[in-house]
């Protein structure tokens, strides 16, 4: 359905996707088209059965054919006043004229280089981290007593480093930002393409090891939330994921201290299980299609799933499915990190130096939770960021001005800065094109910001700080999301 117009004339909706959550987008999508259409008679049929809705952006969509026109019909909000003479096409063209531009070969070389060069910080920051907590004890730069050997400067740099990893080198380069540089006619020719990166467990220990597992990244984040942005069917929908906290009765002060917790853990309690149950998911589907069947261990739906919902389904249900394959995903970082590690530190300095390693990479870990919680969370939650009813296309206008309406920027500008970030100060630029380079992102963005303030299109930038404020607001109830089909 094309969001923009808003406004629905007789039309048929068709739906690709076989699953349950088809009948009740379908059942979702009636609603609302009642609700905006008023009076008027809409005709709906559900058609195919076929395609799952990871599978390709393309079968997907839920088309409506009917006649639209932008703007008419739908009343505006006094937050959506910028929508009445929008020109969305003129609008979009220019977008596409700036991504061609930062897209050319021209640009391959010095995009992985720059690539290089963030590794290269990332890598100093670990390692270097690594090297404090040996050292510094060494040269006699102790830490005081009661803190047993951890090391929080060293804790810092091992955190900023499992960040980075994540957020610039790994994120990147798994939306493809760096394939057309690393392959020559389709054949892959170095480590930063994403068929590549990453791949299997050699890979994944030494290009980016982290609690998730790459691949359950991969149809997380790079197929659902970019491309059902601020949808229900976005599995990192902050509104929704929320909901329970939001609308139940928990005091507020006990809100904030659960976002405070959560804030400490989110990776491993959070991203990690709820990644891996979109993989089963698609691997399910995937196996329906073909006429097999594949049983997704993760049983809660498009509720998201965590640590507790698997210890849960054990305890009571007796199904360890969910918790062993959470385990499993885990083991790699955590046997690393809380294990290798100490072992590393006994070596060098016995007893002491072990517990030392073991407590620095615990508090790495909850360091690199915040810090990422912090970036990461925050891009696309804010009562002045839209969420979305209905589904759009990719790569279509609708789907652009989605891109900039339904995130957030922060401060941006300078590659520490944008370091220090994780670069998810671009979450703009990236949304709109998901597979560019983080050098083309730091130099199309004044240009795309300009584009918008000459339309009229909203493109929220402010402190990562004050966006944090808006994130934890919603995720308490105090504050709601702007939504689209309701003439926000
Ligand atoms: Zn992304």
């Amino acid at each position: 359905m094309q969001a923009y117009a808003g406004k629905v004339t007789a039309g048929k909706i068709i739906v690709a996707g076989n699953t349950a959550k088809t009948t009740r987008r379908v059942a979702r999508a009636q609603k609302t088209v009642q609700v905006r259409g008023s009076a008027r008679s809409v005709r709906f049929e559900a058609v195919a059965a076929r395609g799952a809705r990871a599978a390709g952006a393309g079968n997907r969509a839920i088309a409506l054919n009917g006649e639209e026109a932008p703007g008419m019909g739908m009343t505006f909000k006094e937050t959506g006043k910028w929508r009445e003479n929008l020109d969305l096409a003129g609008w979009a063209a220019e977008m596409r004229a700036i991504e061609k531009e930062y897209k050319a070969p021209e640009h391959f070389e010095a995009d992985v280089k720059h690539l290089k060069k963030i590794l290269t910080w990332a890598n100093l920051c670990y390692f270097g981290g690594l090297v404090a907590v040996a050292g510094m004890p060494m040269l006699g730069l102790n830490m005081p007593g009661w803190l047993n050997g951890m090391n929080p400067i060293a804790a810092f740099l091992m955190s900023t480093a499992i960040c980075a990893r994540w957020t610039m080198v790994g994120h990147h380069t798994c939306h493809g930002g760096y394939n057309a540089a690393q392959s020559t006619n389709g054949e892959v020719t170095g480590r930063f393409h994403r068929r590549k990166f990453a791949r299997g467990l050699w890979r994944r220990c030494t290009d980016w090891m982290d609690w998730m597992l790459p691949e359950a990244w991969d149809v997380e984040h790079n197929h659902l939330h970019h491309y059902q942005l601020g949808e229900d069917a976005d599995p990192d929908l902050v509104e929704r994921n929320m909901k329970e906290l939001r609308e139940g009765n928990t005091p507020m002060f006990m809100r904030y201290a659960q976002v405070a917790g959560l804030a400490l853990v989110w990776k491993w309690f959070y991203y990690a299980p709820n990644t891996l149950k979109e993989l089963f998911a698609r691997k399910e589907r995937e196996a329906a299609k073909a006429g097999g069947e594949a049983k997704n261990p993760f049983r809660t739906g498009h509720l998201p799933s965590t640590v507790l919902t698997a210890v849960q389904d054990a305890a009571s249900n007796g199904q360890f499915g969910a918790l062993f394959e959470t385990l499993k995903c885990f083991a790699p970082y955590a046997l690393w990190s809380f294990a290798a590690l100490p072992a590393i530190g006994f070596a060098i300095g016995g007893q002491q130096m072990a517990l030392a390693f073991f407590l620095t990479s615990v508090l790495a870990d909850v360091m690199t939770n915040i810090h990422s919680f912090i970036i990461i969370a925050t891009n696309h939650v804010g009562d002045d960021i839209y969420r979305f009813e209905t589904e759009t296309k990719p790569r279509t206008d609708d789907f652009y001005l989605r891109a900039v309406i339904g995130s957030a920027n922060f401060k941006t500008g300078g590659d520490a800065n944008d370091f220090m970030h994780g670069w998810l100060n671009y979450q703009i630029e990236h949304h709109m094109f998901p597979d560019m380079s983080m050098r083309a992102y730091q130099n199309m963005q004044p240009r795309v910001k300009a584009v918008c303030e000459k339309y009229g299109v909203p493109y929220v930038q402010e402190s990562v700080f004050t966006r944090l404020g808006q994130l934890v607001d919603v995720m308490v109830g105090k504050r709601t999301m702007l939504v689209w089909e309701n003439g926000d």
